[in-house]
């Protein structure tokens, strides 16, 4: 971006201050990643004051600041916006620079998926176009505003995630950036705490069509029930499902594993097969959406094809890792949830990759009332007859552990509440097995410590 604070002052309807002709070319709301020429955003929260940075800031090349009215000190020597509430401000400015924007806005939401579809969709458009996405995980009331304000003019994609933790929030998000495509990728049980219910989860998601563009669509999980009444309120051509199910207008009839990644067909809109360098039905299906926005942007199904071969995705999403001793690991450490948590077993089960299969689960975290239930619930998934052996880490672990005694001989079935070592030690005796391993628990786990500490060991 490159505009003058005097411009800015335009945006957020504020006389003009001295020394508003400079040239702002970013945002920023912290010091240690400040680049020089941002426009500096201080926040006040409970713990850490960020006007205290101001001064900081312009040593490291802020062109100006903004500031909250009422808290004392404000500078006189640096340009200086003074705002009634510097959040809404930011937000405010991600609004209109979006609104003096040509890019076409693509808009993710889902309880899973969320990344990795988005990194799908923007490896899709990248060879073909000018495309950028949500970096990490920017995707809330902050993140989004930060990464709308960071797209650069000649844009022509930009491939955004929106991520909540309660009602309303998605709608801002989508009033926000209206988006010309949306997609919802699925509907699970995170933020049940807040939400209430999966349908209150669903119709939480389906608020991203509240900022859609008059000629915009709506691609969405078909397989989800849930989802129904909320796209009926959309025109036909504009709520397009995708899924496994007969009714999706593109359908995926198979999606094989590789070492490679993913071999997968699909019929409906587009007829024939694709390959993801990733493992798992469910990214497979993720890159339904993929298929069809490229389709939107007018790509071939061999453009499309060639795209999503060499797609990067973020690291700790269904990635295969070669272990020591010819083993493998599938690393899904990135985060867990129990529809994911399914999602990733389910593809173990059916996985020829290794003779030998194990799976290391760590706690799910964030789940509320559900938390028993939740854990205890994958006992279900888990047979010794698909899986020769299941490692359990965490304290809420102990719930599963418990109904899978019994059911697992005891050599093939570890619980360990905090040390991993229990776990490794295990794992280390099958390794001459050269097995399938999985590692899947929610990101505080950090389950992934366990490659490298396998490696150490030998
Ligand atoms: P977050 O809410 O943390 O931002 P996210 O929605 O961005 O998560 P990803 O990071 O893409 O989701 O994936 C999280 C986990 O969900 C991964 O383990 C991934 O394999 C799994 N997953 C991805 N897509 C689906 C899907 N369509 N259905 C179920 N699980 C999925
Ligand atoms: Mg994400």
């Amino acid at each position: 971006m490159k505009r003058t604070l005097n411009e800015i002052a335009d945006w957020l309807s504020l006389p003009h201050p001295t020394g508003g002709t400079a040239a702002v070319t970013g945002v920023s709301i912290d010091t240690r990643t400040l680049n020089k020429g941002d426009l500096f955003i201080p926040f006040k929260g409970d713990q850490a004051d960020g006007h205290r940075f101001v001064r900081q800031a312009f040593d490291k090349g802020a062109a100006a600041t903004l500031w909250q009215k009422g808290v004392p000190g404000a500078p006189e020597d640096v340009p200086v916006l003074i705002v009634e509430d510097p959040e809404q401000a930011l937000q405010q400015m991600a609004r209109r620079y979006r609104g003096e924007l040509d890019a076409v806005i693509i808009g993710i939401t889902g309880s899973n998926g969320k990344t990795s579809t988005k990194d799908l969709v923007a490896g899709t458009l990248s060879p073909y176009f000018r495309v950028r996405k949500t970096e990490g995980n920017y995707n809330n009331q902050l993140g989004l505003p930060l990464t709308i304000l960071s797209l650069p003019e000649d844009t022509e994609y930009a491939v955004l995630e929106m991520g909540m933790s309660g009602f309303g929030e998605i709608s801002f998000l989508s009033a926000l950036a209206r988006p010309k495509y949306a997609v919802i990728t699925n509907i699970g049980e995170a933020h049940m705490q807040d939400l209430g219910s999966r349908e209150g989860i669903a119709k939480a998601k389906s608020e991203i069509t509240d900022g859609l563009q008059p000629d915009g669509k709506l691609f969405y999980d078909g397989d989800e029930p849930l989802l129904g009444p909320h796209v009926e309120t959309l025109p036909e051509s504009a709520a397009v499902p995708f899924g496994e199910g007969e009714t999706c207008s593109l359908r995926l009839l198979s999606a094989e594993p590789s070492e490679a990644g993913s071999v997968f067909r699909t019929t409906g809109l587009a007829e024939g097969e694709f390959m993801i360098p990733v493992l798992g039905a469910h990214q497979a299906k993720n890159a339904l959406a993929a298929i069809l926005i490229g389709r939107e942007a007018g790509l071939t199904d061999d453009q499309i094809r060639e795209a999503l071969k060499s797609v990067e995705l973020t690291g700790m999403r269904m990635q295969t890792v070669e272990g020591p001793n010819g083993s493998l690991f599938i690393n899904d450490a990135y985060n867990a949830a129990p529809t994911s948590v399914r999602a990733a077993l389910g593809f173990v089960r059916s996985s020829a990759l290794r003779n030998e299969k194990w799976v290391v689960l760590g706690d799910m975290l964030e789940l509320g009332a559900l938390e028993v239930p939740a854990h205890e619930g994958l006992a279900e998934e888990l047979d010794p007859a698909d899986f020769d052996g299941v490692c359990l880490y965490g304290p809420r672990m102990a719930h599963l552990f418990r109904k899978l005694e019994g059911k697992f001989p005891a050599d093939r079935l570890v619980w360990s509440g905090e040390d991993l070592s229990p776990i490794t030690g295990k794992l280390q005796s099958r390794l001459g097995h050269a097995p399938l391993i999985l590692l899947k628990g929610s990101r505080g786990m950090a389950l992934e410590r366990i490659i490298g500490e396998l490696a150490d060991t030998l």
